[in-house]
């Protein structure tokens, strides 16, 4: 059965449709690029996903339940830009994403644990080619540095879906390649369910086992909603 499942679902604010008639199903451990025109409403398809929006009608389901809001264990995000905290340190920022996925309250751990999820942390960020910068802020770091860092603090919960919003779209194109790479290897190792927002066309189909195209359709310019989006 599906990972993730939307059921007839419909975004609207005020009199604007953003999302319409939306029902799709993804599955596990698939890689599933998100493309269309600004304003298409990729980004609020992520915050569904996220849980933090919820449709005007319509179900969200994740692995058969509804969508509960952010900072679970079960999904981490990444955004093209801060998606990292300035004022903490690689290792704190990987930390934090540890502390997050607690219980509730257990903002913070000691001794022993404290110790085990240090290591986890420091051994997240080898994993994503940060191994030597375990101390470093990220205003010392290159952006793809950040992303790197970003990516470390997301997994690092082992999530079982990552959203990717426009993650490398402010590389540079080298740059670009070795996230690619990067996170096709991630994706592999650790089966993970990823679902990417890019402008890239050819990102999209390089790396995507399946992409899904948002149109921004335009509806009879009398009507009184005038856009709303279509998934192919
Ligand atoms: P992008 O197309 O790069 O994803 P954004 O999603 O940031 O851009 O914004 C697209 C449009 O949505 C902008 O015109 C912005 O003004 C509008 N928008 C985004 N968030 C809100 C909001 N919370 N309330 C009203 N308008 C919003
Ligand atoms: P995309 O990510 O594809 O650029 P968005 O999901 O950001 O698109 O936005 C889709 C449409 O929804 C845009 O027209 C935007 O202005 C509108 N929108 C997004 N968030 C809000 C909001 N909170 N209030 C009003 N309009 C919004």
């Amino acid at each position: 059965s599906a990972l993730v499942e939307l059921r007839d679902v419909w975004v609207e604010y005020g009199d604007k449709i953003v999302l319409e008639r939306v029902s799709l199903q993804l599955a596990e451990g698939g890689f599933v690029a998100v493309v269309g025109p600004s304003g298409a409403g990729k980004s609020t398809f992520l915050r569904l996903i996220l849980g933090q929006e919820a449709p005007t009608r319509g179900k969200v389901l994740l692995g058969g339940t509804p969508m509960r809001a952010e900072c679970g264990p079960d999904r981490g995000v990444v955004f093209q830009r801060y998606s990292v905290f300035p004022h903490l340190t690689a290792l704190q920022n990987v930390l934090f994403g540890i502390e997050c996925a607690g219980a509730p309250l257990i903002a913070r751990l000691f001794g022993a644990r404290r110790r085990e999820a240090r290591d986890t942390a420091a051994a997240m960020l080898a994993a994503v080619g940060l191994e030597h910068s375990l101390h470093v802020y990220p205003a010392q770091m290159s952006g793809g540095m950040q992303q790197r860092l970003a990516i470390a603090q997301a997994l690092v919960k082992h999530p079982r879906v990552l959203l990717l919003d426009e993650p490398f779209g402010a590389l540079d194109p080298g740059i670009r390649l070795d996230m690619h790479a990067l996170i096709t290897r991630l994706w592999q190792e650790h089966g993970l369910t990823i679902l990417m927002v890019t402008h890239d066309i050819g990102e999209a189909f390089k790396l995507g086992t399946r992409v899904l195209a948002f149109d921004k359709r335009r509806h009879d310019p009398h009507a009184p909603h005038r856009y709303g989006a279509t998934v192919t």
